[in-house]
């Protein structure tokens, strides 16, 4: 079901707003407020749920780290598994790497190469807290493909669709966001 404005209005309020963190110029949208308030993180779970029942999807894929704290309760919700996306050296066995550029310099995401085996030509969704450039979900998509599985959807509670990641995401899937909020 659609989320009503009130709803959104409910939820964009439930996210705190931190100005210059962690650099200057940066408004961090702060979501432990969100996931501390037991009715906003139960109405986002619920809501991406609903969204997904019948989409037959076999993983849930979060990128490090507040795309674990969405992506795990919705993958019990879908009764799926859950697979993590995580920083250069968190992965304990044999993993893909996939680079992006970040203003200065670039970061690097994993994910163990085995991580849909389980499950031929395995139906994944990926989820993050927030798209701003859309760097970090361009190359964890990349990341899901490469490990044999196909992404059929990125979806995200905050956009801030100012910064484009939207337009980057619809280049390899399909896009989906709960709150589009302008600006950075
Ligand atoms: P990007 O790769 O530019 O789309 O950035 C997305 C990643 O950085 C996500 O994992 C977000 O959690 C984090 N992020 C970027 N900008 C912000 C922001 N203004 N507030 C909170 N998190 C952010």
């Amino acid at each position: 079901m659609k989320l009503s404005e009130s709803q959104k209005l409910f939820l964009l309020e439930s996210i705190r707003n931190v100005p210059d963190f962690p650099k200057a110029g940066v408004q961090f949208k702060d979501i432990t407020t969100l996931t501390g308030d037991p009715k906003a993180f139960k109405m986002v779970i619920d809501h991406f749920a609903e969204r997904y029942e019948n989409a037959k999807i076999d993983f849930v894929v979060g990128a490090e780290s507040r795309g674990f704290i969405f992506g795990a309760p919705l993958a019990m919700a879908l009764g799926v598994g859950f697979v993590p996306i995580r920083k250069r050296g968190k992965l304990p066995y044999t993993t893909i790497s996939e680079k992006y550029a970040l203003e200065y310099g670039f970061n690097e995401v994993q994910i163990h190469m085995d991580a849909f085996s389980a499950i031929k030509n395995a139906r994944a969704l990926f989820i993050d807290d927030l798209i701003a450039t859309g760097g970090t979900a361009e190359a964890s998509i990349k990341l899901v493909e490469k490990a044999g599985a196909k992404c059929i959807e990125a979806c995200f509670v905050i956009n801030l669709f100012a910064l484009g990641g939207a337009d980057a995401v619809k280049r390899h899937t399909s896009f989906y966001s709960i709150l589009d909020i302008d600006g950075e």
